[in-house]
Order: structure tokens, then sequence, then C-alpha cells
């Protein structure tokens, strides 16, 4: 017979998001149980590449979370060891960098989880590992899930379920929106499954320390597929690599051994181990923008699973852990509400768009998404070659911006500059890219910008209350139709 158990807030998964919520929704006051299918020892052995900037930042990482003890351990590796972006184009013999003014880091996403998990333990929820979800409860609002601890079927009831199992998560696959409520419109946005992406990485170790130890490097593969280069030390690297799923699968580990077997500058490189096995993971990941209404009655997303994560601009970790303490706190006060309907919980969407505004920003960024998936990859690397760095830097979201004409004269001067020099290199004859596709993609990325400040001054106006959302949706349904058109995109190149 299946064991009960009863609590506040359930939280589904112990990934960071999870951590957040949990441990928040605790200082909060509320009963929380945190669930995770993995085992104690290996939470946090999570897909990633672990590239983390500014973790002591409170407002990337708000909550009662210590990240300063947690930073401080030196496992963790928050060293700033970071202060260059890469991009290599092998074939096209390009090698942009980028400085990477604050630093960055690339942790060990490990040590650094297992250290959330103590954090949330020491805040006072209850942790259950080696505990697999497999059914949510919904009567009305979702009040539950059903699991497998240890082997042995347990009920969990609680008055808010919070959604962080991640990209892909299975409970939205599982709870009925359109029965949660009597009304007629659902304001949580099920994402589609183009809007997910396969990454994989390895942890590998070479002998002697690689020349780009300072650098996290980037290099463009097939199918708009990236491989990423990301050293923890200088003798072990984070290597990986990501594609789209709305195009046709890559064997990852295959491809990505390709890659690095004609890498010259990762020789003899060798997989580690971790619990005895090779360092090797994989995940899917949300490459989309953050999902429209996170909230359901009893129920609230967080992290991965609301895509209020931007991992290819490093900004995977810090969503998480943002969306998850959003959640935790929101979900705590409308248990002491009392009231844990759709309305109550509206505050958790409101404070990611809004209060805090990182949603708002990751929705309009995603604008340059739309347009790059418009365009083949030969183009796309002859833009990357062809644009100057202060360009390629306002595109991929380091904290440089253009900012008024004088800096829009020194991006077509530096356009102009390295369209010289790549001219008489032959780049464009060697990619069979045409003046005139790479005019229609400067047009493509100076329409993405527009669009890009539009779309921030809509999210801006998020509604504070649920009411007012069904209005501001249909408008910004608009504008994407007319970005869209403004591209010129035929209906299957339309995202959302
Ligand atoms: C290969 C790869 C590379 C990445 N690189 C970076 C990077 O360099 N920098 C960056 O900032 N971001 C990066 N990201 C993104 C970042 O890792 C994610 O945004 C972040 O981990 C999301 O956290 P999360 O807590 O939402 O989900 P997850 O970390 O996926 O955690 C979800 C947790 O839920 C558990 N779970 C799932 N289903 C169930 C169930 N049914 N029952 C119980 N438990 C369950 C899982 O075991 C897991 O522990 C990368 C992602 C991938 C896949």
């Amino acid at each position: 017979m299946s064991q009960t158990a009863e609590y506040e807030v359930v939280v589904v998964g112990g990934g960071i998001a999870g951590c957040f919520a949990a441990a928040t929704a605790a200082a909060e006051g509320a009963e929380v149980v945190q669930l995770e299918r993995k085992p104690r020892e290996r939470g946090g052995f999570i897909a990633c590449g672990d590239a983390i900037k500014s973790p002591r930042d409170p407002e990337k990482y708000p909550g009662p979370i210590d990240m300063d003890a947690i930073c401080d351990d030196e496992a963790v590796l928050v060293d700033r060891s970071i202060d260059q972006i890469e991009w290599w184009d092998r074939e096209l013999d390009v090698q942009m960098v980028l400085p990477y003014a604050d630093h960055s880091n690339v942790i060990d996403r490990y040590e650094f989880g297992q250290h959330l998990l103590d954090e949330v333990e020491e805040l006072g929820a209850d942790q259950h590992f080696d505990t697999v979800v497999k059914e949510v409860i919904q009567n009305g609002a979702v009040s539950g899930v059903e699991a497998v601890r240890d082997g042995e079927p347990v009920t969990y009831h609680g008055d808010v379920v919070v959604d962080t199992a991640g990209a892909q998560s299975i409970l939205q696959d599982m709870i009925g929106y359109e029965e949660l409520s009597a009304r007629e419109e659902v304001s949580f946005e099920q994402p589609h499954y183009t809007h997910f992406g396969s990454a994989y990485r390895e942890v590998v170790e070479t002998e002697e320390p690689v020349e780009f130890e300072n650098a996290i490097v980037g290099k463009p593969l097939e199918q708009l597929g990236y491989v990423w280069y990301f050293p923890r030390t200088p003798t072990e690297i984070n290597v990986g690599l990501g594609f789209q799923m709305s195009q046709s699968p890559v064997p990852l580990a295959d491809r990505l051994g390709r890659d690095m077997h004609t890498e010259p500058a990762l020789p003899d490189a060798q997989v580690a181990e971790r619990f005895g096995s090779p360092n090797k993971l994989g995940s899917s990941i949300a490459l989309r923008r953050p999902l429209d209404s996170m909230v359901a009655p009893g129920y609230v997303a967080a992290g991965g699973a609301a895509a209020t994560t931007h991992p290819i601009s490093g900004k995977g970790i810090r969503g998480a852990a943002l969306s998850g303490y959003s959640a935790g706190f929101y979900a705590a006060q409308a248990v002491h509400a009392g009231d844990t309907s759709e309305e109550s919980l509206w505050g958790h969407n409101h404070y990611m768009f809004v209060q805090h505004g990182e949603a708002a920003r990751l929705a309009s960024r995603d604008a340059y998404n739309v347009a790059a998936s418009s365009q083949s990859i030969s183009l796309l690397r002859a833009v990357a070659a062809l644009l100057p760095e202060e360009e390629v830097k306002s595109i991929v979201g380091t904290k440089s911006k253009v900012n008024g004409i004088g800096d829009l004269v020194s991006v077509a001067v530096g356009a102009a500059r390295n369209f010289i020099d790549h001219y008489r290199s032959g780049t464009f004859d060697d990619l069979g890219v045409s003046n005139n596709d790479l005019y229609e993609v400067f047009r493509g990325v100076r329409t993405a910008r527009t669009y890009a400040n539009r779309y921030e001054t809509h999210y801006d106006a998020y509604p504070e209350i649920r009411g007012g959302f069904f209005n501001w949706r249909d408008d910004r349904d608009q504008l994407d139709s007319a970005y869209y058109d403004a591209l010129e995109l035929g209906s299957a190149d339309r995202k959302y």
C-alpha cells in the first residue's frame, strides 16, 4: 500500500532551481519536501558547461542560500579564472577574442550542487532522494504527486507543487492544464519540443596546461550547433556541444569525439572519471523565451521547466537560481495566505518579468535567436567573421552595449574593416555566400535589434494581476507576427 506524506510545498527536483525554491520556501516558514530521483551522493551531478558569472551577486542569486560560503570553498572553483570569450572558426581561420571584463568561472558543478543541497537541509526542508515522481495529483488544482521512493510508492500531498524538474519537465506532460481551471482560458504556456535542444558534455584532462586556460571557447557546427571548451583548471576542461531539437538528430558523443580528434588545442585529452565511470553527461536545454505564464492553480514552474534559463549566454544557472527563489517565495506566501489559486501565485510571473526583470530581458534577446535560426550556418559563420568584436559582444550578451550613434558608427567602421579583410582572403567565396546574402543578414540583425527593443518594452509592462494577462498576450502575439513578417519568415520558421 502507498504511504502518504503531507507538506505545504512539494518541490520536484534537486537541481539549481529546486534547491533555491526549497531553501526559500523553508526560510519563509513553509513545510517543504524536496524530491530528487538521484541518490544524495550524486545530487548536483548534472550535465552543464559549468560556466557561471558573478555567483556572489545577490541580485542574480537572491534568497537565503549563502552563496559567499559556497564560493569560499576552493573545491567549487569560483576563482575568476576566465577573462576572455573566444570564437574559433578553424575552417575560416577566424579566432575572435572578446574580453570578459568582469571575469567568469568554470565551476565544479557537482561540488556546487552538493553545497546547495546542504544549504536546503540546513534551512529546514525535508529531502527525499532516490524518489522518482511518476504522476501528478490534480482535482481543480494540482495537489500533490505520486512517487516511488527507494522502490516503494509514496503519495505526497501539497498545497503547492513547485516544478523544478528541468527542461522538458515530465510534470508538464502529466498535468491537464485545461482541467485545472473552470474558466475558459488557461494562462500556463506548455512549450513545444522544437523549443529545446540536446546538449552533451565530457570533462577531459590534458597532460599539459591548455593555451586557452583563461578563456571560454565556442566553435560553430553544422545545423546551428556549437562546440564549447570551458577550462575548469588549466588541465581539466569541460568540453561539450549542443544542437536544436528542430533539426535532424545528431549522435552527440560521436560528433564531439570527431571535433576533439582534430582539435590541435586539445592534444592527448582523456575523459576524466567520476563515480568510477567516464565523466560524461547529456541533457535537454530550453532554447526559448521564458514561458508566458509559469503558474497554474496549486502549481509553479521554475528553472529549465519555465525556460527562465539561457544557457548559450551563460544565464542557465543563474536563471534557474533566480526563478527558483521566486517560485519558493511566492509558493510560501500563497500557503500562508491560504489561497493557492493562479491569482495568488501570479506574483512569481510578475517578479520574473517586471520586479526583477531578468525574464523580460531574456524574452527580448530571444529576438536574436529567432533571426539567427532563420539563417543558414554558412551565413552565420560569415557574419561572425565579419562583425567587429564590439558588435558580437552586444549580441552574445556580455556586459558591453552598443549605445548611441557613436557606437553605431564604430560598428559600421569595424564591419567595413573586417569585410575588406575577409573579402580579400576569399572567406565568403569559400562559404558560398554572396554580398547580397550578407546584406540580408545585416538587415536581419538591424530588424532583430529594433524588435528586441519593442519586446522589452512590452514585457516590461507584463500585467501585475492575472486579469490583464490575456490582452497582454494578444498584443505580444501581434508583435510576434509583425516581427516574423519583417524577417519574411515562412510559417515553418515561426518559432511561437
Ligand atoms: C550540456 C549542458 C551545458 C550547459 N552549460 C551551461 C553553462 O555553461 N552555464 C549555464 O549557466 N548554464 C548551462 N546549462 C544550463 C543549465 O545547466 C540549466 O539551465 C540548469 O541546470 C537548469 O537547472 P534546473 O534546476 O532548472 O534543472 P536541472 O539542473 O535539470 O535539475 C532538474 C532536477 O530534477 C530532477 N528530476 C527530473 N525529473 C524528476 C522526477 N520525475 N522525479 C524526481 N526528480 C526529477 C533531476 O534529476 C535533476 O536533479 C547547460 C545545460 C546543459 C544540458
